[in-house]
């Protein structure tokens, strides 16, 4: 007999409940096990997070463990960090450990070989206003095309067989297939490293540091420098982690991962179905697979005796997470990488500032790769004055440069990609008359026009709104559409380039699994001209064809209210810019600005990330920004505006306690409205603080989690990607 400590797994439990249960049976730490609880017969799972030999809970009162899994789920490694992580992050271990796991692993569904489709029957029915789940499925349903219901029943609850019963959605169930990706297949041979890359690989293999940073300019051959350590660490009989910013985006690095290791790579990531995703986790744990290859979830793949962790764009946002426990996967990755002895390996054309610095004190080190393979030229930056464009009576989203550019282009045979930072037709809708601007009515934000459903979007919440023909604030009729977006770029295109055959990419048609994929691939095999898209075509992609890159509107992200928007700025415009040019033919790059004198596009024009980094931080030092502080925000956001105010003062006045003992450590303390006062209809405050001491986050920490208001939620996040 021996004693465990369970950790009892109930959905949206935000404390911890560990409870003492005898167990018949040997069982190892982490293993998830089914026990009694509360009343009756009833049970739940849990995990074993502590065996022992002996137990103060009275005899008479030890229930037993039922029965558990014959794999301790959760690796030895993995346990310790997820307490790591629950302590660092002030969030439930149960909530830690569940970053562990495939979800549909927790739901226990995930074993079936069968699987429930819904979607849309096209059948209409009367829906009153307030099934809101009913209507939110439908809209769901609507974006995504295709779920599996049982996700669907999770998050919409009955409203998935209410639908049913009326005919509005079908329900299929259908054997699901296992393998994801089984169309991208591509003979690889192994290339002959440049002397460049053999250094790069000797250097990491080599050095005493955990971690470096490779600094190279877009097409240097960065992944197959990755190609190799992987390749080197499995021979050793070590595994890997590969990490991408966004996996679906980057089908040309499956394929490549694919051809070269075959079987041994899994695939961990949102766009796979549950069952996929389930056995592709199996296979990592197992051992079947030792390369896992993912967004940033992929970094708590329970790999053993990691050899080589790689953290690809190193600078994305995405590796922030937005949801608790709000980790850092940087920070998770260097405690993986110390626990297994790995190396860690961080690589960008931009870094982020904070790495950057980091490697250039050495903390980590630095390798830099200044060439692309074959010294194949950068392609060359054209900033176009905007400004002028208007003064000679253009006032379209294309200048005479840009389009003279396009159609040598097209002429040519070749491919451009266009990018522009906002998605939908216009931007915004607006009364000439009074200036009203049509704002969602759950969050403060300006709707978008969609053409092709002839609707307004919130693209916070999604909700649609009616099209407006008179103003709601003065009854005027003269609305307007201000600004544009991909949808209303492509339709002029269409006008300027009929014969052009054009692909979009943004949030709208890349719904669905596999969406991104698709596109890319249709757009890789040449079956399209102009690709159109958001940020998501600023991605690692690598189209051979592609000679032009056209930025509609540099601009947009250099006015955003946040310390980085300088630094994304930069980093958009190189990543761009890098898809351009990457093989035989010559690239170029036009960039549309208002702002052609600004000193970060000049730096981006030359691709002068040195010039962008010393002028960068020395702004920072002297504003006293992160690296040099820490930006931290306790955020307060509920329905009730009263309660979330009484929440957002009882914040306060703890966190002033901190203040107060520790006033030379702060730079800024302060609380007000977010930025955006009311998403989904929680309104939204917070308490900002700049640090100089991080050291005082734990008192921050505790502060901000000792306040507990039934509907509202409070959390902290440290330099906040996302400051909206
Ligand atoms: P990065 O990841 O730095 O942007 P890539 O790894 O995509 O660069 O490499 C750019 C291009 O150079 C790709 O088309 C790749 O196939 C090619 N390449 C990389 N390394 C070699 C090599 N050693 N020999 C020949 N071609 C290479
Ligand atoms: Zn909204």
């Amino acid at each position: 007999m021996v004693f465990c400590e369970v950790i009892v797994d109930i959905a949206h439990s935000e404390v911890d409940k560990i409870f003492d249960y005898a167990c018949d049976f040997p069982v190892k730490e982490g293993t998830r096990v089914v026990v009694p609880f509360g009343f009756g017969n009833s049970t739940t799972t849990g995990f074993v997070v502590r065996v022992k030999d002996s137990s103060d809970c009275p005899s008479e009162k030890l229930k037993r463990i039922y029965r558990a899994d014959v794999y301790a789920a959760i690796n030895a490694e993995c346990l310790q960090l997820a307490k790591k992580l629950a302590a660092r992050y002030r969030c439930p271990l149960a909530l830690c450990l569940r970053l562990f796991l495939p979800s549909e692993m927790r739901t226990g569904k995930a074993s079936e070989t069968y699987r429930t489709y819904a979607r849309l029957s096209g059948a209409e029915a009367e829906i009153a206003p307030r099934a809101k789940m009913q209507l939110a499925l439908i809209e769901y349903l609507r974006e995504k095309g295709e779920e599996d219901a049982a996700r669907l029943r999770e998050r919409f609850g009955g409203a998935v067989n209410a639908l049913a019963e009326k005919g509005v959605i079908t329900l299929e169930k259908r054997r699901y297939l296992r393998n994801p990706y089984q169309g991208v297949t591509q003979s690889q041979q192994e290339r002959t490293l440049t002397p460049s890359q053999a250094q790069a690989v000797k250097t990491v293999t080599e050095t005493e540091k955990t971690v470096t940073l490779i600094h190279g300019v877009t097409g240097s051959g960065k992944t197959e420098i990755y190609l190799t350590l992987i390749a080197r660490a499995l021979e050793e009989g070590r595994t890997a982690i590969f990490l991408v910013p966004e996996i679906s985006l980057t089908p040309q690095m499956l394929a490549q991962l694919r051809a070269r290791f075959g079987a041994q790579a899994a695939i961990i990531h949102s766009g796979l179905s549950a069952g996929e995703r389930f056995d592709e986790w199996q296979r990592l744990r197992s051992g079947e697979a030792r390369i896992a290859i993912g967004a940033r979830s992929a970094v708590f793949t329970p790999l053993e005796n990691i050899g080589i962790i790689i953290v690809d764009e190193e600078h994305d946002g995405s590796y922030s997470s937005e949801t608790s426990p709000r980790y850092n996967t940087f920070d998770v990755a260097l405690l993986r990488a110390q626990y297994n002895g790995a190396k860690l390996v961080l690589g960008s054309a931009t870094p982020s500032v904070e790495t950057y610095r980091r490697a250039k004190e050495g903390e980590f080190g630095l390798i830099t790769l200044k060439d692309r393979i074959n010294a194949r030229p950068m392609p060359e930056v054209e900033l176009v004055d905007m400004r002028r464009e208007v003064k000679r009576g253009n006032p379209s989203a294309f200048s005479a440069h840009l389009k003279q550019r396009l159609e040598a282009c097209l002429e040519s045979g070749n491919q451009a990609i266009l990018f522009l930072n906002r998605r939908g037709y216009s931007q915004t809708v607006i009364c000439r008359d009074c200036g009203y601007v049509a704002k969602c009515k759950d969050c403060d934000i300006a709707l978008t026009y969609h053409s092709e459903e002839k609707c307004l979007k919130c693209h916070y919440c999604g909700l649609r709104y009616k099209t407006l023909s008179v103003c709601p604030e003065c009854g005027g009729v003269h609305l307007g559409y201000m600004g544009t977006g991909t949808q209303k770029i492509v339709e002029e295109l269409k006008k300027l380039y009929p014969a052009a055959r054009i692909l979009r990419m943004d949030v709208d048609t890349t719904g669905g699994k596999e969406g991104h994929y698709k596109i890319l691939s249709r757009f890789a095999k040449r079956e399209a001209d102009i690709l159109v898209g958001t940020q998501m075509v600023a991605k690692g992609h690598d189209f051979p064809f592609v000679t032009l890159v056209g930025i509609l509107d540099a601009d947009m992200s250099l006015h955003f209210p946040d310390y980085r928007s300088n630094e994304r700025t930069f980093q958009l415009v190189c990543q761009v810019a890098g898809r351009s040019g990457r093989a035989e033919e010559k690239g170029e790059v036009v960039l549309q600005t208002y702002d052609p004198e600004n000193f970060i596009l000049r730096f981006a024009k030359e691709y002068d990330y040195h010039g962008f980094y010393e002028r960068e931080i020395t702004v920072r030092a002297a504003t006293m920004f992160p690296p040099f502080a820490k930006i931290v925000r306790v955020m307060v956001s509920g329905e009730d505006e009263k309660e979330t105010l009484a929440a957002l003062k009882d914040v306060y006045t703890k966190l002033q306690t901190v203040y107060c003992s520790h006033a030379d450590d702060f730079l800024f303390f302060n609380r007000m409205h977010a930025p955006v006062k009311r998403i989904q209809k929680k309104f939204r405050y917070q308490v900002l603080m700049r640090l100089t001491n991080p050291e005082i986050l734990k008192e921050i920490y505790d502060a901000a989690t000792a306040v507990k208001y039934k509907n509202v939620l409070v959390y902290v996040e440290e330099n906040p990607v996302n400051l909206s």
